[in-house]
C-alpha cells in the first residue's frame, strides 16, 4: 500500500454527510418528541460491552453471536464487543443500578449505532444505526399495544404511510417446549434437505431454522408447525388483548404465523414493521417482547418488551421524498480593506452570539470573490463595506432575494440587522 494513498472508511461503514445529516437531525427530533409525549426518557449506553453480555443475552447459537460480533481482547485480555444491538445494555444498565428497587417500570429510548458484521449491501451495513424503545416493568397487554402505536406513529409522523406491522407470539416457557418438539420431529425428518447451519442449529435453536433464508430450509419449513397453534391459555389471552387493541387504536397489522425473531430471548409478541420502499432490505424496526431477559442476565424477574427502528433504512425512505434544507446564511458581510475586515470580524462574532449566522471572509478578497462565496452560502442579506464607506459613516446592507439595497450608518448596523433578523423569524414562525 502507497503510504501516501488517502485512506479508505472501513467496508460496511459509512460517512453521514452535512446534506444529508440534516434529515437524520429531523428524523431524531421527530422520534425524540414523540418518546417524550409517550413518558420515554433517554438512557446512554456504552458502544462497547464484556462480550459474555451478548453471549448471554442475545444467545450463542444466533447469527449475531456466532458470526457477526466485532468482538477482541483487549490490551489486558479482557473480551470486549462492540454492541451488536441495544437491548442487552439496557437491561444490563437496569439491573448494575438497581431501577427495579425503586421503581421498576422503565420507559427508555435510545439512539446511536450498532455493529454486526454482515455482508455489507444497500440498507445492510457494518456500522448501522437503531432508534430503540425499551419498556422495562410491565407484563400485561396494553404494554405491547401501545409499543407498536408508538412504532407506528413514528413512520406516520415521518409521512411513511405504507408500513405494515407483521404480528405474532413466540408462547413463553410453558407452551414453547411442545411446539419445539413438534418443530424438532420435523427437522429430523427433513435433515437432508437442510443447509448446514439449520443442521447444526435445529437441536439448539430449532425456532432459527424457521427463518433461514436457504431455498432447502423454506422448503422443509412450509409444513412447518405454528408456534401460535400451541400457545398456552395466558399466551393465547396475552395475544388476543394485543391484537384487539391494536384494531381499537387502529393501527393496522397482520398476523403472520412464521415470524420468528433472530434473538434467543424473545417471548409471546413479535413484531416486524416492513415497507415495501426498500426492496429487499424491506424490515424497518423488529420487536418484541422478552421477558426472561433481565433474569437471564442475573437480575430480578421483569416483564419487558421493546423495539428497534433500522435509522439507515427510515432516512433512506424519508429521504426519497423530503429535503430538510440547511440552516441558511442569514448575513454575509463582505468588508475591503484591513480596517473594515476588523470592524466586520467584531460584528459577526457578536451577531452570531446573538443567534444571527454570520459569514465572512477574513482574507483579503475582491468584492466579486466575497459576492461569490455570499452566493454561494445562500445568504439573506450582504453587508458591504469598503474603507471608502466607513470614511463616510455608512455601510451598504443589500437583500440577496429582491437586489434592494440601503445604507445604513455603521453605528445602527448591529440594531439593523438584529431588528431585521427577529422581525423575519417571527413572521416564519406565525
Ligand atoms: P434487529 O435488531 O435485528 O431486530 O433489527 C432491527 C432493525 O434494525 C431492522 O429492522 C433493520 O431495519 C435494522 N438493521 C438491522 N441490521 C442492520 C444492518 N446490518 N444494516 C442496517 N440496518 C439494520
Amino acid at each position: 500500500m502507497d503510504p501516501s494513498s488517502p485512506i479508505q472508511l472501513v467496508k460496511g461503514f459509512k460517512d453521514i454527510l452535512p446534506g444529508e445529516s440534516e434529515l437524520w437531525q429531523y428524523i431524531e427530533r421527530t422520534a425524540i418528541s414523540l418518546f417524550e409525549d409517550f413518558g420515554f426518557r433517554e438512557i446512554r449506553i456504552p458502544i462497547m460491552e464484556k462480550t459474555e453480555l451478548f453471549a448471554r443475552g442475545i444467545g450463542e447459537v444466533t447469527d449475531i453471536v456466532e458470526k457477526e460480533m466485532y468482538t477482541f481482547s483487549d490490551r489486558g485480555g479482557d473480551m470486549l464487543t462492540l454492541r451488536p444491538e441495544a437491548t442487552a445494555s439496557i437491561c444490563r444498565s437496569y439491573i448494575q443500578h438497581k431501577m427495579a428497587a425503586q421503581d421498576p417500570v422503565r420507559k427508555f429510548y435510545t439512539i446511536g449505532p450498532m455493529f454486526r458484521r454482515e455482508r455489507p449491501q444497500k440498507g445492510r451495513y457494518r456500522q448501522f444505526y437503531q432508534i430503540d424503545a425499551e419498556v422495562l416493568g410491565i407484563a400485561g397487554p396494553h404494554a405491547d399495544s401501545e409499543l407498536i402505536l408508538l412504532a407506528h406513529t413514528l413512520f406516520q409522523r415521518l409521512a411513511v404511510t405504507d408500513t405494515v406491522c407483521r404480528l405474532n407470539s413466540l408462547g413463553c416457557p410453558v407452551c414453547r417446549p411442545k411446539f419445539k418438539a413438534a418443530l424438532s420431529a420435523l427437522l429430523d425428518s427433513a435433515a437432508s434437505s437442510l443447509c448446514p447451519d439449520c443442521l447444526r442449529r435445529k437441536d439448539k435453536n430449532p425456532l432459527r431454522v424457521l427463518d433461514c433464508k436457504a431455498a432447502g430450509c423454506r422448503a422443509a419449513m412450509e409444513d412447518a408447525p405454528m408456534i401460535i397453534d400451541f400457545l398456552c391459555d395466558e399466551c393465547r389471552c396475552h395475544f388476543e388483548a394485543v391484537t384487539d387493541t391494536l384494531s381499537q387504536l387502529n393501527v393496522p397489522f397482520e398476523i403472520d404465523k412464521h415470524l420468528v425473531r433472530g434473538l434467543d430471548y424473545y417471548t409471546r409478541t413479535a413484531f416486524e414493521i416492513q415497507t415495501h420502499a426498500l426492496g429487499a432490505q424491506s424490515a424497518v424496526a423488529g420487536g418484541g417482547r422478552y421477558d426472561g431477559l433481565v433474569e437471564v442476565l442475573g437480575g430480578p424477574p421483569t416483564p419487558a418488551i421493546g423495539f428497534a427502528v433500522g435509522f439507515d433504512r427510515l432516512a433512506e425512505i424519508v429521504g426519497a421524498t423530503t429535503v430538510i434544507p440547511a440552516r441558511p446564511v442569514d448575513l454575509f458581510i463582505a468588508a475591503l480593506g484591513d480596517t473594515a475586515r476588523r470592524l466586520a470580524f467584531e460584528w459577526s462574532m457578536t451577531l452570531k452570539l446573538a443567534g444571527i449566522t454570520t459569514e465572512m471572509i477574513v482574507d483579503d478578497k475582491s468584492l466579486k470573490a466575497q459576492m461569490k462565496q455570499a452566493n454561494r452560502l445562500g445568504a439573506n442579506q450582504v453587508l458591504i463595506m469598503g474603507e471608502a464607506e466607513l470614511a463616510d459613516g455608512t455601510v451598504v446592507l443589500r437583500d440577496m432575494a429582491t437586489k434592494a439595497q440601503r445604507d445604513i450608518p455603521v453605528e445602527a448596523v448591529l440594531t439593523t440587522v438584529t431588528d431585521l433578523f427577529s422581525g423575519i423569524r417571527n413572521k416564519t414562525c406565525v
